[in-house]
Order: C-alpha cells, then sequence, then structure tokens
C-alpha cells in the first residue's frame, strides 16, 4: 500500500515513521509513506495556502487550488482519497478494515478553518476520528494510518489483530504476563492450566462479560450465535445477583 500524505506540517510525522511497527512495515516494503509540503503546489508569494473566506467570518481557510494541484500530481488510477474531517465517518475497525484493501491513499490534513469546499468534490471520502475539534489533520491522518497500516498482511500476525477488540465486534478478554503473583494480585488459575479449551472457554466468557460491563451499546449492533446469547444471558443473570 502507498499512503501520500499532503499537509503543511509533514514534520509531524517524523517519529511516527521511525518507530515501532510502523517503522518495520516501511522497512520491510509493506507500506510506502509520503509526506508532501501542500505549500509545494502553492504559486502565490511565500508559498500562502490559506485566506479569509469569503462572506466573512474568523479565522483562516485553506485554499482549493493547491489541494487540487497536489490531487492532480499524486493520483492514480486506483487512489482513494481522504479527507479527515470532523464532519466526516467515524473511524472505527470496521472501516479501517475496508481502508487497507486499497492500493493508494490519499489523505488531506485541514488546518485552522479547514478547507475550501470544492475540494469535496475532489475526494472519495470525509473521516472523522471522533465527536470532537483538533487543530489540525496531521494526528487524525497517523492514527488513521496506524489503524490501517496494522492491518495489512504480514505487518503483525492475522492471529494476533483477529483476537482484538472490535475486530469481530467484541472487547478482549483480560491478559496477564509473569510474574503471576505480585503483592497479594493474581493470575487467574485456569491461564496456568494448560487446558487449551477450558482457556479458551474463559476467555470467550471474560471477552462478552468485559463488553457487556463495558461498552454494551456494541452488542446492540452484533449478531450473536447461540452459544454467544446463552453466555450473555449468564453473565446478565450473575450481574443481577
Ligand atoms: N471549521 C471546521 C468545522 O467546524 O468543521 C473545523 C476545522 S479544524 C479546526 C481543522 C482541521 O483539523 C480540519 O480541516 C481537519 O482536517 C482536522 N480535524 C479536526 N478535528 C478532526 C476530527 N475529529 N477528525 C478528523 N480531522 C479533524
Amino acid at each position: 500500500m502507498i499512503i501520500d500524505i499532503i499537509t503543511i506540517f509533514p514534520e509531524f510525522f517524523e517519529t511516527f515513521l521511525q518507530t515501532s511497527i510502523i517503522k518495520r512495515a516501511i522497512e520491510d516494503g509493506l507500506v510506502e509513506i509520503n509526506c508532501h509540503q501542500l505549500r509545494d503546489y502553492s504559486d502565490r508569494k511565500h508559498q500562502k495556502i490559506d485566506d479569509t473566506p469569503y462572506g466573512g467570518g474568523a479565522g483562516m481557510l485553506m485554499q482549493f487550488p493547491p489541494f487540487y494541484e497536489a490531487i492532480k500530481a499524486l493520483k492514480k488510477k486506483d487512489s482513494h482519497i481522504i479527507m479527515l474531517s470532523p464532519q466526516g465517518r467515524l473511524l472505527t475497525q470496521s472501516v479501517a478494515t475496508d481502508l487497507s484493501t486499497y492500493n493508494h491513499l490519499i489523505l488531506l490534513c485541514g488546518h485552522y478553518e479547514g478547507i475550501d469546499a470544492r475540494v469535496e468534490a475532489l475526494i472519495d471520502q470525509e473521516i472523522s476520528i471522533g465527536d470532537y475539534v483538533l487543530t489540525g489533520g496531521e494526528i487524525p491522518a497517523m492514527i488513521l494510518s496506524d489503524a490501517v497500516i496494522r492491518l495489512i498482511p504480514n505487518v503483525i500476525a492475522q492471529e494476533s489483530y483477529e483476537e482484538d477488540s472490535l475486530q469481530k465486534g467484541w472487547l478482549k478478554y483480560p491478559q496477564y504476563t509473569k510474574p503471576d503473583s505480585y503483592e497479594g494480585y493474581e493470575v487467574p488459575e485456569i491461564l496456568k492450566s494448560g487446558h487449551h479449551q477450558n482457556i479458551n472457554d474463559w476467555r470467550k466468557r471474560e471477552s462478552i462479560k468485559k463488553t457487556y460491563e463495558k461498552r454494551s451499546d456494541l452488542i446492540d449492533k452484533m449478531t450473536l450465535t447461540d452459544h454467544e446469547q446463552k453466555i450473555l444471558d449468564e453473565v446478565k443473570s450473575k450481574n443481577k445477583s
């Protein structure tokens, strides 16, 4: 996958690209990330890219022509162009899974009051990382890229992300590592039993319990198997008693 990011602050991405799993994915050739300075596509004095909004109002708006030129230069046949915006579709694990199947993403980062609305005619999708307003699209672009890159085959083990919270709807079961006992805080005995079936059953139940207790809204959107429904009913009646 190639991710082209159009921004006025390419330096925002330096640490992101040089750290941990993202760094390794780039080194292994599984993803290529290019940050493009929007100002390079401006033909104005001092490479200015913003101006006051027509009709008046507070703040400055990013202009249409630099985005138009940047997209024209970067767009390919199979590009999927995304504008980061608080007005977009919420980024969820399912949206990230869908985006991980594209060959080429172009991400547009706004700043100030946002971007001239004509840019909406050039994009495929508007994505928000949450119902709050940030100063710029750089952190959202990093969040989106991170969520997508770890789902690209061979970036991390498939078993690893398939078991993750939200991937199949449920939150992940509790996990523990050594030491098994510390100052009276113990690891559940069952996890040390070596009995795989019992461990899997325990994990399934804990996963359903956690989701019910922390994010019951997620369960409302799922279609449960009979087995899952049975465990959920048991969890609910235990919580009542
Ligand atoms: N005036 C705009 C509005 O009311 O919708 C908000 C502009 S915001 C201050 C500047 C830029 O930050 C946006 O153009 C967008 O790229 C980015 N941004 C802010 N909040 C975001 C969010 N929740 N998700 C994605 N991008 C966001």
